[in-house]
Parts: structure tokens; C-alpha cells; sequence
């Protein structure tokens, strides 16, 4: 499946509903893109010190749930009722192991009580209330809900509110409506694994659940073939098994990563009419991150360890990372 290289290697998004560049200062953009770097430089850590791509891919998204510019973590996304619903992954390629939480509201960290979940081995997905008092009681770090509010959020909401009264809401830019954070990592053991944390939609209903929890929806990853996260209108990645169809693209379609990846985003998502976005990682080579928006954040680490951060279409080379 390909010549590229084996050898660890770190890719990430930031969500596909990036803004248009005139919506922020440069300095935001240059601040948005050093939080990109920082989550690149934890999980690239991770691998170099011999660590687990699961490790990788948790260390990773967890700095751009602490990031303000991010749907995810401080700066969710808020329900049509003004709260946040949390809802992440993780999974293992190795063992298909995996963990997920929907709904949670208190998690501080939604990719750790994912883990938590995982390392359980008692459930893959756990909702709601309960799942806060899983996290709670597996020792995670809790937060007041006001903790994940940011002014670019309430913002959003008010005029996603607006733009329902209107009609206009089928005009809202991608930035407006939604965003996610998500990595894929593989060890030096060639290991795969992939993650993925969102707030969800701005304005969704309560309750509603999009694709970043659902195993094979948002998230998926299996050693030898690829590690994949999503970003984009949950409800149809959730509908197309977005995520596990790139993984069966590759083995059984015996399709590269670059053709099952491209396939997804610009014919079967692109068919649906919305905005998409990935992540993706195979067992050998340097990360993909197909979109079809007018930005997507991402970065990644490939395997000569150097490292590329970019927001729209033009990427950013960081240099070598020790
Ligand atoms: N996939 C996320 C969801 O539907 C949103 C996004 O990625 O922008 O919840």
C-alpha cells in the first residue's frame, strides 16, 4: 500500500470551520497557529521518547482542548439552549480498543474521561451525567460549564439565532456553524491511533450527538491500514460511517490513503452538501489532511520530523522539531 516511510508520525485539525482571515487580527492567527505547534510538539514528544501513538494522539488534543481557538474544550460550541455538550474519542489501532463520551458538561479534559473510558474496558461510550461522574470518579479535573464560554462562541450562537429568524441560516459560514480538534498519530512501533473532541455544532439541539464520539463515524484507526479524524456536519459522516469507510476504501478497495481520503471528502461528504474536513494516517508516509471549506487548522510532523502548521491554503514550514 504505497512506498512512503515508516517511522512515527503526527498529524492534527483543528475543525474545518475555520474563519475568513479578515474575521481575525494577525495576531490571533499567529497565536492560533503557535497552539497548533504546541499540540504538535506534546504529541511529537510523546512518540520520540518511544511512547504510544495512543499517548501521542491524547497529549495532542488536549492542548487544543485547553486552546481558546478551538471547538473544543475552552471554546465549545453552544446548544441552541446556550449550554455546552462535550463529545470526544479515542481509539487504539493496535487493539481496536477505543473510548468515547457524549454529552458531558463538567469533564474539563472530554479526551481524558475518553481514555478513562477506553482503559475501563467496561464500555466504549459513555453519555451524559454519567459519564462527568465516571470522569469525576476516575480522578479527571471538573469545571464549573462556564469554563468552556468564549465571546467568539456566544457571538456565533446569537447569530445563528438571528439567521433562523431571518431564513438565512442555510448563509452561515462554516466558521459560524461548527469546528472540532482531532489527531492521528503512529509509534515507532507503527502503531496507529486516532482521536477526536468537539463542542459540536453551534446553536444544535440538546442532547444531540454528532460523529467526533462515534467510533467509524468520526474516529477510527487500524493498525497496518489507517488512523482517521473527522471534522465537518456530524450527522452525515455518522450516516456514510465516514471514518471506517476510508479505513475499508484501503483494505478491502485496495485504495492508496490519498485516493480513499480525497474520495470521501470531495464525492461522498462533498454529495451532501457540507463542508468537510480530515485527518488522516497511514502505515507508512506523512499525514493527509484533505478539505473541501475555505480553511481547515492542521499540522502536522512527518517522518523526517519536520513540521507544517496552516490555517487556509498556504502552509507553513516550522523546521526541524528535536
Ligand atoms: N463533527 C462535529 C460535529 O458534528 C463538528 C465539526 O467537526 O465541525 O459535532
Amino acid at each position: 500500500m504505497g512506498t512512503g516511510q515508516a517511522g512515527a508520525a503526527l498529524g492534527l485539525h483543528g475543525g474545518c470551520g475555520t474563519l475568513d482571515r479578515s474575521l481575525m487580527s494577525e495576531a490571533e492567527w499567529a497565536e492560533s497557529r503557535s497552539h497548533i505547534a504546541q499540540a504538535l510538539r506534546a504529541g511529537w514528544a510523546v512518540l520520540t521518547a518511544g511512547g504510544a501513538a495512543l499517548d501521542a494522539v491524547q497529549a495532542t488534543v488536549l492542548v487544543l482542548e485547553d486552546s481558546p481557538h478551538f471547538n473544543a474544550g475552552h471554546g465549545a460550541a453552544l446548544t441552541e439552549a446556550g449550554t455546552h455538550e462535550l463529545d470526544a474519542s479515542i481509539m487504539d489501532g493496535s487493539t481496536l480498543a477505543a473510548g468515547a463520551v457524549a454529552g458531558v458538561t463538567r469533564v474539563r479534559n472530554p479526551v481524558l474521561a475518553a481514555r478513562a473510558v477506553l482503559e475501563s474496558g467496561k464500555a466504549v461510550l459513555l453519555i451524559g451525567p454519567a459519564a462527568d461522574e465516571f470522569a469525576r470518579a476516575s480522578g479527571l479535573a471538573m469545571v464549573k460549564p462556564d469554563y468552556f464560554t468564549t465571546q467568539r462562541r456566544i457571538d456565533a450562537l446569537a447569530s445563528l439565532r438571528q439567521r433562523a429568524l431571518d431564513g438565512s441560516t442555510a448563509r452561515a459560514s462554516e466558521a459560524e456553524k461548527h469546528g472540532t480538534v482531532g489527531a492521528v498519530a503512529r509509534d515507532r512501533h507503527g502503531h496507529l491511533a486516532a482521536s477526536t473532541s468537539t463542542g459540536g455544532f453551534n446553536n444544535k439541539p440538546v442532547g444531540r450527538v454528532g460523529d467526533s464520539p462515534i467510533i467509524g463515524a468520526g474516529t477510527y484507526a487500524r493498525d497496518g491500514v489507517c488512523a482517521v479524524s473527522c471534522t465537518g456536519q456530524g450527522e452525515v459522516f455518522i450516516r456514510t460511517a465516514a471514518a471506517h469507510d476510508v479505513m475499508a476504501r484501503m483494505l478491502y478497495g485496495r485504495e492508496s490513503l490519498e485516493q480513499a481520503s480525497r474520495t470521501l471528502v470531495f464525492e461522498t461528504l462533498q454529495s451532501h452538501g457540507i463542508g468537510a474536513g480530515m485527518i488522516v494516517l497511514g502505515a507508512e508516509g506523512d499525514p493527509l489532511a484533505p478539505f473541501n471549506t475555505l480553511g481547515m487548522y492542521r499540522g502536522w510532523i512527518g517522518t523526517d520530523g519536520r513540521m507544517f502548521v496552516a490555517t487556509h491554503q498556504e502552509v507553513h514550514a516550522m523546521g526541524a522539531v528535536s
